[in-house]
């Protein structure tokens, strides 16, 4: 996906950021994010490097192809062509496909646990570092930035009060500040559907329906007009898409949008 990135900084401001990175680097080393072991002096500032060591960047879960066209389920074994899993096979979705760059596995999935559970806000920055690998799936990396809009999955008011923040929003403010790409919290949950563990499929389906709804004109902030635009659908986790499938149901039916792909930091 083409996209501006961030500003470039002048000439001399650039070396001074440089310089001053450096001298930081020697009084407080860079912690890898998964093994906590001091990360090298000449490792690079920018991408996945600057956040893991050598070796731990080289063992993230990756998720490369072969893997569901739909649902980005991995698959072991030996394909050569896109194929979608027994569970999207025949599946009607309100999203075209989704995508994580990792698996939910080993440190990625400690990450996004401690991000949203124990509020680590300051982990933000290397999960929207990994949810940029989402980015450079061949489908994605082949669209322009034009239409596009970051519209998070929101969190019931109650749930985000306990959290204290929406970790979809994050992702998504951090990933606009990344790429430009502009970010809109488009839909609202209007019913508490997270309390679904011990429910089978049916019972799950039934009760995500009408848990979403487009954020109305309120508090001074228009209601967002989305019409002909293409979504990335932001979450933390994708599983097997039922929640992200009714809210882009809700953006393509009620709000117009052209198409919807859903990006998420990892698979679960
Ligand atoms: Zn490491
Ligand atoms: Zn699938």
């Amino acid at each position: 996906m083409a996209y501006p990135g961030r500003p470039t900084l002048r000439p001399s401001l650039a070396r001074l950021k440089r310089w001053s990175a450096a001298g930081l680097d020697l009084l407080y080393p860079r912690i890898c994010q998964a093994c906590e072991c001091a990360i090298s002096f000449e490792a690079p500032r920018e991408g996945l490097s600057a956040w893991f060591c050598e070796e731990c960047n080289s063992t993230l879960p990756r998720i490369e192809a072969p893997y569901c066209e739909v649902c980005a389920e991995a698959y072991d074994g030996a394909v050569s062509t896109t194929f979608r899993c027994e569970n999207c096979a025949g599946r009607k979705l309100g999203f075209e496909f989704a995508f994580a760059g990792f698996k939910a596995q080993g440190p990625i999935r400690t990450l996004i646990h401690r991000f949203k559970y124990e509020r680590r806000y300051e982990l933000r920055g290397v999960l929207s570092e990994l949810l940029l690998e989402a980015l450079k799936e061949p489908r994605l990396a082949m669209e322009s930035l034009a239409d596009w809009v970051l519209v998070p999955v929101p969190l019931h008011p109650s749930r985000q009060g306990e959290r204290e923040f929406n970790q979809s929003w994050e992702l998504c403010c951090e990933l606009h500040q990344a790429t430009g790409i502009p970010a809109n919290q488009a839909l609202i949950r209007v019913r508490d559907t997270e309390h679904q563990a011990r429910m089978n499929r049916r019972e799950r389906l039934a009760n995500l329906r009408k848990a979403f709804a487009p954020r109305p004109d309120r508090w001074g902030s228009p209601a967002p007009d989305l019409r002909q635009r293409k979504v990335l659908l932001v979450d933390d986790v994708v599983t097997t898409g039922t929640t992200t499938d009714e809210c882009a149901r809700v953006l393509t039916e009620a709000m117009g949008v052209q198409k919807v792909v859903v990006i998420a930091v990892a698979r679960g």
